[in-house]
């Protein structure tokens, strides 16, 4: 009895050597429930050559002597004890060690999701907001934009552009007013102005079509005043993305050939500056705020510094005297709209 029962115990030591070792990381209660089972038989034949580092060759179903235990016998079980504990050690730190590593790794990557569900949410806030600007951008660029039908509003529009140099100070001194201006540009100078262009449509304001080349049109043939028009659109149009809408005529020129050779609205004015003329900032703006209007359309230049000063001492006094400073399909928009082959001089109510 004594011998079987020192002999299941070994056994079951080896046993639990054998899966310790060769599995370290697996649950110690398994070995421990192994062990508990004194499994003999079928273990002993595989675990018969098993050592533990350090401890000697354990003979299990060896011929050994029967009765008592000899010295070595009990020596041998000593041993195989000590090996079982600190197998037991090993298994059960291998299983902490493994339980701590994997909540370190549960952790970061908790901690990866939540960052990357943090980028995700930054991202779409982001797109959203983008998207909002760039509605809010093609309601303005189409004249769509809240302003008070009951409140006077004038058109400030500059011609020969763009040049960049003046058109960009009165773009500087419309966003401190939230204006918007129309600017009648010359198609074969917008490549060299591109990004000029760009800013305006960006900002809302109005590209309008003053042909491609400042021709007088009243001195040149139905075909090339076709030309002229449908240039200048595409140039635009190519580099802005955006079609001009109306047609300024350069000199205000016109005869029956014009007009039955331009489609489009064509827009003229009823208060010239004539700041090309005398080129002083302060006549300009005298001559304005001395007739100025509810549906004026107010001819500048974009060529001229002395516009970009008058245009910006412009912006302040007229917003100051309750006008809303609209682009020429604004100010159209609100005072019975555009139709085509029309010229129209001011949109008075
Ligand atoms: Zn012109």
């Amino acid at each position: 009895m004594k011998k079987q029962g020192i002999r299941g115990l070994a056994a079951g030591i080896l046993l639990a050597l054998s899966v310790a070792m060769t599995a370290a990381a697996g649950p110690a209660d398994e070995i421990i429930a192994a062990e508990a089972q004194g499994q003999q038989v079928p273990q002993a034949e595989g675990v018969q050559q098993v050592q533990a580092p350090g401890s000697p060759v354990v003979d299990v179903a060896g011929s050994g002597a029967a009765g008592a235990q000899t010295p070595a016998e009990q020596q041998a079980d000593a041993a195989a004890m000590a090996a079982w504990q600190q197998a037991q050690a090993e298994a059960l730190a291998a299983q902490q060690a493994a339980q701590a590593l994997a909540g370190q790794q549960a952790d970061a990557a908790a901690m990866a999701a939540w960052q990357q569900a943090q980028a995700e949410a930054l991202a779409a806030q982001q797109a959203a907001l983008q998207a909002q600007q760039a509605q809010q951008a093609a309601l303005t660029t189409q004249g769509i934009r809240q302003l008070d039908p009951n409140r006077p509003m004038v058109a400030l529009t500059f011609d020969d552009g763009p040049y960049a140099k003046v058109g960009n100070r009165i773009m500087d001194c419309a966003a401190q007013y939230n204006a918007k201006v129309t600017f009648y540009v010359v198609g074969d100078r917008v490549n060299t102005y591109a990004s000029e262009m760009r800013r305006m449509v960006n900002e809302g304001h109005e590209v309008g079509n003053h042909t491609m080349n400042h021709k007088i049109l009243t001195k040149i043939g139905a075909g090339e005043i076709a030309a002229q028009i449908e240039k200048c659109n595409q140039a635009v149009q190519n580099v802005t993305g955006i079609r001009p809408r109306t047609v300024r005529l350069p000199g205000g020129g016109k005869n029956s050939t014009v007009l039955a050779n331009i489609s489009q609205p064509i827009i003229l004015w009823n208060l010239d500056t004539l700041d090309w003329k005398h080129r002083n900032a302060a006549t300009s703006v005298q001559k304005v705020l001395s007739s100025v209007k509810d549906g004026d359309v107010i001819l500048m230049h974009e060529l001229y510094t002395a516009s970009a000063d008058a245009a910006c001492q412009l912006i302040p006094e007229l917003t100051a005297r309750g006008y809303q400073l609209v682009t020429v399909s604004e100010l159209a928009q609100y005072r019975g709209g555009l139709n085509n082959n029309r010229v129209y001089y001011s949109f008075g109510r």
